[in-house]
């Protein structure tokens, strides 16, 4: 289950907020929903890792011809 990062717009408040797809976070402290997401982690730890490591040429980056993310299709 997913946590995300989020810093306001509105106030430049930086807070976690547990996302699910039918809620829209917003700040808790000005209640803006102009958020910007700036990273997620897990809130298991040691659950599979969804997001390549940066830094990793994974597909988008290594000019297959089929397109980004062609490489990566298995
Ligand atoms: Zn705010």
């Amino acid at each position: 289950m997913p946590i995300y990062e989020y810093a306001c717009h509105g106030c430049g408040q930086e807070f976690e907020a547990l996302v699910r797809a039918d809620t829209v976070p917003e700040c808790p402290t000005c209640h803006s929903t102009e958020l910007e997401k700036r990273l997620s982690v897990f809130a298991t730890a040691g659950a599979p890792t969804e997001a390549e490591p940066a830094g990793v040429g994974a597909c988008g980056s290594c000019g297959h011809p089929g397109g980004p993310g062609a490489c990566g299709w298995s």
